[in-house]
């Protein structure tokens, strides 16, 4: 370590400290573990007075001026407040990870002997994070280096559990499973949440439930509205940021893109649409709390607000009117905005209010019903259909089966009776065993469902009518007889599209309710529509792939937004089940 003068010998209150202490120790002798004292309350303070260094550059504050409220809402004072709760939405790469590294190191030192932790999405970036960013930070300050590795180097330092004097700081991600599980923890910080599931989450931040602290911390780039980080956002004081025009509030430049964008010649800048005032330094101007009345800081930090030369005016235009770019992540990981686009969306609520028939009512049986199963660990998602004299499919009834064996219970078994179902199609997996005794214990009756990606591919496969040599399904071990091969691009697009083209009709959202466990993990009664069916079909979205930049080739995908739609692959399901049993009887003349 070279010989570095701390520059915080030359801080009074420092000094007054180091004498108190020293006073404590020739009274009481030396602490075998004396903690490093941090007298400072706000992170803004804590980063203020040490010499860091910041991805290997030294801290500074003036092409982050958007930063600092965040530093100082990091306000920790047992004794002020009963724990914190901060939520950022945000453009990617807007200095918010650096904020999350700090905020653990200062909790770590500030209360020595806790454990706190930090979530990202995968295992690469929580190694990458851990080693390359983390690490190097503590190492960079003089005064808190030493402590790294516990304070007589007993303690951890690899890239899931690191000791910082008393404390722990350990990285996870999403799925990972670690020995130190179970272990309560102080703080908890949530890095692109967007990434993550909300079960995950949940079940993560169960751990702060018994701290004397809670400090809760999600960042993350934008997702879709509602969802992801959005829906946090939306519970906090949403405080965006205002830049100085001539406008009373000023602008908030991310929410009027592309209007705040002014074109001179080869010069691009930012202007206020309203005032015309031409916008020189974006980080000019405050927050504004847009719900002042909720407790919890939320921040919204687009790149919009940054001064990196990769963000300027010039940049960030070029990428918006590039045309391989996606125009919706633009607003997601640029401009932190929340986006979906209504032509990608397979249904909209508008299809799904057009839809609902308060005539009709749920029904506890049917005769020649489809069943339409998608299934999971613990629980089958079950979806009930009949095709109506003219023309629609009509939902009948829907049901979240949850059990040890929700195959086994007896209550699918039930259920076919019951709608005297004369075709279902039940996902393959993860469950093979179970599903696949119960499509023969349904023999003929029951077909499993695999996947195709082949664009060539049929719609719906039926293996015991035909297969084109061509075509393999996903699983060719399976000998069964009854299985469907669905071309997931197109069955969703058909199944979902239905909705679109008004052929669904179904009873009121708020007709069925059944105790579940809700998509946090709670047990409580649900409205089995509202609740789970109608968000579940508007969370399928298409998406263009790019397969080759120069030859403009892409391949148009469905993915899903936000946790699983489990519902949304049963109704798929149903449809195929019901395209099986034919529309009913159809006369030749
Ligand atoms: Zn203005």
């Amino acid at each position: 370590m070279p010989a570095v003068v701390d520059p915080r010998l030359a801080n009074r209150a420092v000094l007054n400290m180091a004498a108190t202490r020293l006073k404590h120790r020739m009274t009481h002798g030396l602490p075998q573990s004396e903690a490093l004292a941090i007298p400072e309350t706000t992170l803004a303070q804590f980063v203020h007075g040490r010499p860091w260094q910041i991805d290997r550059h030294p801290f500074n504050w003036d092409r982050h001026q958007y930063l600092l409220p965040l530093y100082q809402a990091f306000h920790v004072a047992p004794d002020e407040n009963a724990g914190l709760s901060i939520i950022v939405q945000k453009g990617a790469q807007v200095g918010a990870s650096t904020f999350g590294m700090l905020a653990l190191l200062f909790l770590a030192l500030k209360f020595p002997g806790s454990w706190s932790a930090y979530f990202l999405p995968d295992q690469a970036m929580t190694h990458i994070f851990s080693s390359n960013r983390f690490k190097p930070l503590v190492e960079s300050n003089p005064t808190i280096a030493p402590l790294l590795g516990g304070e007589r180097g007993e303690g951890d330092n690899s890239n899931r559990l690191r000791t910082v004097g008393r404390s722990s700081v350990s990285f996870g991600y999403m799925g990972g499973r670690t020995s130190t599980e179970s272990i309560p923890l102080l703080g908890i910080f949530f890095d692109e949440v967007r990434r993550m599931e909300p079960l995950d989450i949940n079940l993560a931040q169960e751990r702060i439930s018994h701290s004397p602290y809670p400090i809760d911390v999600k960042m993350s780039t934008a997702g879709y509205p509602q969802q992801d980080i959005h829906a946090y956002f939306l519970k906090t004081n949403q405080q965006y940021f205002h830049t100085d025009c001539h406008c009373h509030d000023g602008i908030v430049l991310a929410e009027e893109w592309p209007q705040c964008i002014g074109v001179q010649g080869a010069e691009v800048f930012y202007r206020c649409p309203k005032c015309s005032a031409v916008i020189e330094n974006p980080q000019i101007g405050r927050y504004i709390a847009h719900a002042p009345d909720k407790p919890i800081h939320g921040f919204h930090m687009p790149q919009t607000l940054s001064l990196a030369p990769l963000h300027q005016p010039q940049k960030l235009w070029e990428k918006y009117i590039d045309p391989q770019q996606d125009r919706g992540e633009f607003y997601r990981s640029t401009l932190g905005l929340p986006y979906i686009d209504r032509e990608a969306q397979l249904v909209t609520e508008e299809d799904l209010i057009a839809c609902e028939n308060p005539d009709l009512t749920w029904e506890k049986e049917g005769i020649n019903c489809s069943l339409g199963l998608d299934q999971m660990g613990q629980f089958n998602d079950v979806v009930i259909i009949k095709h109506t004299p003219r023309g629609k499919f009509r939902l009948m009834h829907i049901e979240r089966i949850e059990g040890d064996d929700p195959f086994g219970d007896g209550r699918l078994d039930e259920l076919m009776k019951r709608y005297d179902i004369s075709h279902a199609c039940v996902d393959l997996n993860p469950n093979y065993n179970e599903s696949l005794r119960f499509c023969k214990r349904w023999y003929g009756r029951a077909h499993l469902v695999t996947y195709s990606s082949t664009d060539r591919a049929d719609m719906f496969a039926w293996r015991d009518r035909r297969r084109p040599k061509d075509q393999t399904p996903n699983d060719p071990e399976v000998k069964f007889k009854f299985v469907v091969t669905l071309q997931r691009y197109k069955a969703m697009d058909y199944a979902l599209g239905l909705f679109r083209e008004r052929l669904v009709e179904m009873p009121p959202r708020r007709g069925l309710v059944q105790t579940v466990h809700d998509e946090h993990g709670v047990l409580r009664p649900v409205f089995m529509a509202e609740e789970l069916f109608w968000k579940h079909m508007q969370r399928m979205v298409r998406q263009k792939h790019v397969l080759d930049d120069d030859q403009l080739t892409f391949k148009m995908q469905m993915v899903k937004v936000g946790p699983d739609p489990h519902l949304a692959f049963a109704w798929t399901y149903s449809v195929a089940s019901a395209s099986r049993s034919g529309g009913g009887r159809v006369t030749i003349l």
